[in-house]
């Protein structure tokens, strides 16, 4: 399974306040979902972020993945907790 277009157009994104907050946990729980279970991989995908800091990544990445179950998050609730962030346009499903 692929990286939705909506998840990797985000990525592209400065992710600032609680909405880029929710939308780099969904990023992380998308790349896990489709077969990205290193944790320093996963930190990888917010190193274009102007505040990236390394061990603050690990401990949310390490946070998001420790979970016993970590489905990707569905298009609507991306649009309705990140709407500055998401464009599903490209999405093959919503
Ligand atoms: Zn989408």
């Amino acid at each position: 399974m692929g990286i939705r277009p909506c998840i990797e157009e985000a990525r592209k994104k400065q992710l600032t306040g609680s909405q880029g907050h929710f939308m780099r946990i969904a990023i992380c729980r998308e790349y896990w979902d489709s077969g990205v279970h290193d944790p320093e991989k996963l930190v990888d995908l917010f190193r274009a972020q102007a505040d990236f800091n390394y061990e603050i990544s690990m401990k949310a990445v390490l946070s998001v993945i420790k979970k016993r179950e970590i489905p990707k998050i569905r298009c609507s609730t991306l649009r309705d907790n990140s709407p500055n962030f998401v464009n599903c346009d490209g999405c093959y499903f919503r």
